[in-house]
């Protein structure tokens, strides 16, 4: 076979050392001015696209850089800026730009949203009242300060029509049509001054080809293809697609476009046998996503080898393009950083720049120039074995223990009724009982406390110490309050996944794995890397310290495996349904510890099980069964007297009501006030007969609710919901609300609910 080309769909960020972030945040609180702040932008953007080149990547993206998001610099380009930002046409201000990203005095921020099932968030668009106009021709500009300042011919990216669209908010779907006539312009603008200039490829991301698309969103998305490709005939279109097998294979290779991308990781299977089944068009390029951009283990080469073989039989060698199977945007930059793993684990990593080196190894290798590339490869391969065999990958005692679970259904012992009586008699909790999610405040005193901690200047004895005085101050105003159910508070934990991680076998820390959540914002998730078991109790002390302060009930506090799974980066030599299972028998230990220690409540923290839901319909049930079966291989296992508790943020939840009921939870607490009642008119059309409290406020703003506000919303949930089942709980956590805010707020809560109990 003749050498293949390699490419990449998009180059984090954020910088080796956060230098991004860095420049932001110095530029938002005024510390650097605007030139230079594009200074530093160019520098970072300029050295990214070097390192491409220097790796020998051959198709590198240019204007996938972005000063916040790419999703709102596809909306700005085109001029959509909601109304309330003052915005007058032409390009548009950085100002405005960051104005609707995080808000301003006169303006509240766009929305944001997770960028289909990763754990990115884009800016939503409003199209509502907007005028779109090409103000700016991004792409255009990136390809050629790439050109004019490395001589590199750059392949420009650019988020597809059909996906900008779905994305988007503020208009109806019979506007739908309506929107694509008037975007469709702009984009045969954008698309044709590209030609002119003589750029050869683009990148056009239409990643919602992955989703279920219909058939007359097909027949949009060929009639925008047919009108884009008639704009710029010679510009080559590569159609690119990630994150799953494309969900209409036939109509998408067929359309009218020079290079389809496909993902041959996450969509491997679906996308392989749509492949082998249909065959690919003659003529056309295959753009192949054959190294993981979502997860950060190192290829086995001989894997990847043999995958574009199979690939190779579908398509001319000259017609096959190598890359990423997505941006790497969803992964940390470089390994090189990283002192303190252990060496087989290092090993067996591959962050975004390690990534690209194996798109290209794997390249020549299987470009017919395996002989020249034989010493990495043998290098490669030794290191995947070796993680492969580290005795952490698999513990036969944790093997055993999955297996006697699989295929049964973890329950409780009793039905709920049952459960609920003898909990009843056990706390004789008063009508419309009140509580809290779990942390209080992380003050600025309690992280000093903890570095301090970290870094040695306090033993354990003066943090264990340090940690009980906040817990003694927290239990005692919880009692002066008047909440019923009280909390310890969490001020031992900087992060609900973090914390078990660090105390469970299985996990690693990197110091420098970082990824871009929203904005500025970056998460260093946990390396899920080997089987995880249970060490020793990990929240018992500080659970039992409180309990022993109050007579009132003290709810343990425990994230669950779903959470704990997807917030991490998890090994992918198992399935996550096994993955899920292991995490969930560790804290049924856990579980049973705190039971045995004398704590009745114990609350098991799921926010993420939404975020975890396949891209396809189709894929659904399945991802909830076993997310459902992992809670409950977690929490079954109580007496009938023991309360699980459970609390979910986020709204949307209409779809998932069916798999929170088969949780069995005790009681579970959501977050309402950011769904505009949508979530309570869920529980209209669904019956919902467990313990249940919806946040009665919002913990997000600074603002303390009134009295009268939150009685309005107790009494909107009940009008669905029984009154003998309902909790009045805050929305989520109060860890980033200040002491002040925090008790002025609970105080109106449990007035509330005092005077709420009158009505019921
Ligand atoms: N128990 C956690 C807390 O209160 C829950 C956080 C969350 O839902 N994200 O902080
Ligand atoms: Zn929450």
């Amino acid at each position: 076979m003749r050498a293949l080309k390699s490419g990449n769909l998009g180059y984090p960020r954020i910088g080796a050392n956060r230098e991004w972030k860095r420049a932001l945040e110095a530029f938002w609180s005024d510390k650097i001015g605007e030139n230079e702040l594009h200074g530093r932008l160019t520098d970072i953007r300029l050295e990214h696209l070097r390192k491409q080149r220097d790796k020998g990547i051959d198709y590198i993206p240019v204007g996938d850089f972005s000063y916040y998001d790419h999703v709102l610099d596809t909306a700005a380009m085109f001029g959509i800026v909601p109304s309330r930002f003052a915005y007058e046409g032409g390009p548009v201000p950085l100002r405005t730009y960051f104005a609707m990203a995080r808000g301003d005095q006169g303006a509240a921020a766009c929305e944001m949203t997770k960028w289909f099932n990763t754990n990115y968030h884009y800016i939503v668009p409003e199209l509502k009242d907007a005028k779109p106009a090409l103000t700016d021709n991004r792409p255009l500009r990136a390809y050629r300060e790439a050109k004019e300042r490395l001589g590199i011919e750059g392949r420009p990216v650019i988020v597809g029509l059909y996906t900008f669209l779905k994305l988007s908010k503020g208009y109806e779907p019979s506007e739908l049509d309506a929107w694509v006539e008037r975007l469709l312009p702009l984009y045969r603008q954008v698309l044709a001054e590209l030609e002119q200039e003589g750029v050869r490829w683009v990148q056009i991301d239409e990643p919602i080809l992955v989703t279920d698309v219909t058939e007359a969103d097909m027949r949009r998305v060929r009639a925008i293809y047919e009108a884009l490709k008639a704009s710029a005939p010679k510009l080559n279109l590569l159609l690119q697609t990630y994150f799953e097998a494309v969900a209409r294979y036939e109509d998408v290779v067929s359309l009218p476009v020079d290079g389809i991308g496909l993902d041959f990781v996450q969509g491997r299977e679906g996308n392989l046998e749509a492949l082998e089944r249909f065959g690919f068009p003659a003529g056309k390029t295959l753009a192949a996503g054959i190294v993981d951009g979502r997860n950060i283990w190192a290829s086995d080469p001989d894997e990847k080898i043999s995958l574009v073989e199979r690939l190779a039989g579908y398509v001319s060698p000259d017609r096959l393009i190598l890359q990423p199977s997505c941006s790497l945007l969803h992964v940390p930059v470089t390994t090189a950083g990283e002192t303190a793993l252990d060496p087989v684990l290092l090993g067996g990593l591959a962050f975004a720049d390690e990534k690209l080196d194996e798109v290209v190894l794997v390249a020549k290798a299987a470009g017919g120039h395996r002989a020249s590339v034989a010493q990495a490869l043998e290098a490669k391969r030794a290191a995947v074995q070796a993680l492969r065999a580290s005795p952490e990958r698999c513990r036969p005692a944790v093997r055993e223990a999955v297996a006697r679970l699989e295929g049964r259904r973890s329950a409780r012992a009793s039905a709920f009724a049952v459960r609920r009586a003898a909990q009843q008699a056990r706390w004789r909790l008063p009508l419309l009982p009140t509580t809290t999610i779990g942390s209080f405040p992380q003050t600025p005193e309690v992280r000093q406390a903890r570095q301090k901690w970290r870094k040695g200047e306090w033993d354990d004895s003066r943090y264990t110490a340090f940690i009980r005085e906040q817990i003694r101050t927290w239990i005692d105003l919880q009692e002066q309050i008047g909440l019923d159910v009280l909390v310890h508070g969490e001020f031992e934990r900087t992060d609900m996944v973090e914390f078990f991680g660090e105390k469970l076998a299985g996990f690693a820390f990197t110091q420098n794995g970082w990824v871009q959540s929203y904005g500025s914002r970056c998460v260093k998730p946990p390396v899920l890397y080997g089987d995880v078991q249970f060490g020793g109790p990990m929240t018992v002390a500080e659970t039992v310290y409180a309990q022993s302060l109050t007579s009132r009930p003290v709810k343990g506090m425990l994230t669950g495996p779903v959470t704990i799974l997807n917030w991490s980066f998890v090994r992918d030599d198992i399935p996550r349904e096994q993955v899920a299972y292991q995490i969930a028998l560790a804290l049924r230990e856990e579980v049973l510890a705190l039971e045995a220690a004398g704590i009745g409540m114990i609350q098991v923290d799921e926010p993420a099980l939404r975020e975890g839901l396949p891209l396809r319909a189709a894929d659904r049930p399945d991802y909830l069964r076993w997310a459902v079966e992992s809670f409950r291989a977690a929490t079954s296992a109580v007496r009938d007297e023991t309360q699980i508790h459970t609390h979910m943020c986020y709204c949307e939840f209409h779809d998932m009501i069916d798999a929170i009921r088969e949780l069995d939870a005790d009681v579970i607490s959501i977050e309402t006030s950011r769904s505009h009642g949508e979530l309570i008119g869920a529980f209209e059309e669904h019956t919902y007969d467990l313990g249940i409290g919806l946040g009665v406020y919002d913990i997000h703003s600074p603002r303390v609710p009134s009295v009268e506000e939150m009685a309005g919303m107790i009494d909107r949930a009940l009008r669905v919901l029984d009154p003998t089942l309902f909790w009045i709980n805050p929305d989520c956590g109060l860890k980033t609300r200040k002491p002040e805010e925090t008790i002025a707020a609970l105080r109106h809560m449990v007035q509330a609910a005092q005077e709420a109990r009158a009505r019921y």
